[in-house]
């Protein structure tokens, strides 16, 4: 499967988050094909360092510069170069010894170490969905640029692309992506003013990081990921669907000229689409993963989406189409990341999020972003503009 005794080095960029500790899982697995080369995280020192401790990796980054003397100390016994600060992630993973770069950290964070890597011609397994949300075409193309291999990790996302190997993109018609529903799936639209961050945070069917499960009660989530699929797959907005489907055993589908649908299938474990994408084009036993049984789904539903009480989704496809300006994903990411944070603090409520992207949108100059600094510049004036003029009207309300 791999050149003979040559293991794949893996860099995880958001090590110690949900994807990030699934991914470890799979390389713990597969001691044989994997070897831990670079891990990053944010603040969490403590579990960063057991992570060093366990797969001694070459380095580790934290991004936060507060926890490097605590890190380093922890470390000072292994032979594990200790990074600190916001710039050095994207520094690190564009090491010649890293082969994979796993993207994983949550939010506009994970763009500029994700083009890093794209620029060191590294394989890219993507989680973090924000990166190509904000700069999507700036991302597949600098890919296709450099040689750097782009392989979802979103299981929407690695469903479609396991649907359409051997098949030509020109017999593609359409792709409908399925959607949970998330947490709020079961309640009324009008019961959503008072529903808490911790209602919002028990998701029915997976078991994610913070900020994607409120993404997906409000089903942003899902937006993001139509705009995800319009980069990854090269379709344009109207080509893209949703559709509730409350079982998650159906992860997406392709639709085919002649009319045939492709189906990919599975138990709603993340470890299926990371091992995939780290050891496509081949397939291997997911290791602890439950066995998926057809006859035990229950039935299989698929519904549309009530745009009412999922107005974030309209949203995502407006802004898919220009509504809003080439910049407005990035506007719209950044004003979507504060409100979130906001709302998790309990400061704002559930249905405010999408006001307060809403009116980032409208407030927002448009703009036309072509480079990383565009990016960098427009996300921090999208959320200056978001904590400045808008929340205020907002929080405690
Ligand atoms: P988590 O919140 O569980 O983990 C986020 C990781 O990113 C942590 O390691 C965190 O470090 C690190 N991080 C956060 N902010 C920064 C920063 N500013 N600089 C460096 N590192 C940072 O998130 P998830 O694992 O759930 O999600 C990660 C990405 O994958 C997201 O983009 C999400 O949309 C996507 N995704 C996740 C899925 C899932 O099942 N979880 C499914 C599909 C996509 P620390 O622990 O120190 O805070």
């Amino acid at each position: 499967m791999q050149e003979e005794n040559k293991r794949q080095r893996i860099a995880i960029l958001g090590s110690t988050g949900s994807i990030g500790t699934q991914t470890l899982d799979v390389v713990r697995a597969y001691p044989e094909l994997f070897e831990v080369e670079m891990l990053a995280a944010h603040t969490n020192w403590e579990a960063l360092a057991r992570q060093a401790e366990e797969f001694e990796p070459d380095c580790v980054v934290i991004a936060d510069d507060a926890f490097y003397a605590p890190l380093s100390a922890a470390l000072a016994h292994l032979p594990v170069k200790v990074y600190a600060g916001t710039d050095a992630a994207a520094m690190s993973v564009a090491s010649t010894s890293v082969d994979t770069v796993v993207s994983a950290m949550v939010g506009f964070a994970g763009l500029a170490p994700t083009l890093a890597a794209i620029r060191a011609g590294k394989k890219i397994a993507l989680a973090n969905k924000e990166t190509l949300v904000v700069a999507g075409e700036l991302v597949m193309g600098e890919a296709k640029q450099y040689n750097a291999p782009v392989i979802p990790v979103d299981s929407e996302h690695s469903a479609i692309f396991q649907c359409l190997v051997g098949e030509a993109s020109s017999s593609v018609r359409r792709l409908v992506l399925t959607a949970s529903g998330g947490a709020f799936r079961d309640i009324p639209a009008a019961e959503l003013e008072t529903v808490t961050a911790a209602d919002a945070l028990k998701h029915p069917c997976w078991e994610m990081g913070r900020k994607i499960t409120v993404d997906c009660a409000t089903m942003m989530n899902k937006g993001f990921e139509v705009i995800e699929a319009r980069w990854l797959f090269d379709l344009p907005a109207e080509r893209i669907d949703v559709a509730v489907h409350p079982q998650s055993a159906v992860h997406s589908f392709v639709e085919f000229a002649d009319g045939a649908f492709k189906a990919q299938m599975g138990v709603p474990d993340m470890r299926l689409p990371i091992q995939y994408a780290l050891t496509f084009p081949y397939r291997l036993p997911v290791k602890g993963a439950t066995a998926f049984e057809p006859s035990l789904c229950g039935g299989l539903t698929f519904e549309a989406v009530d745009g009412v009480k999922y107005p974030c989704l309209g949203l995502a496809y407006d802004v898919l189409r220009g509504d809003y300006g080439k910049g407005g994903a990035c506007v719209m990411n950044a004003a979507n990341e504060v409100a979130v944070a906001e709302f998790l603090e309990g400061r704002i409520r559930f249905t405010d999020i999408y006001r307060v992207i809403r009116r980032a949108l409208e407030t927002v100059p448009q703009a036309a972003p072509q480079t990383l600094e565009d990016y960098v510049s427009l996300d921090a004036a999208a959320r200056d503009t978001v904590r400045g003029r808008i929340l205020g009207s907002f929080l405690n309300s």
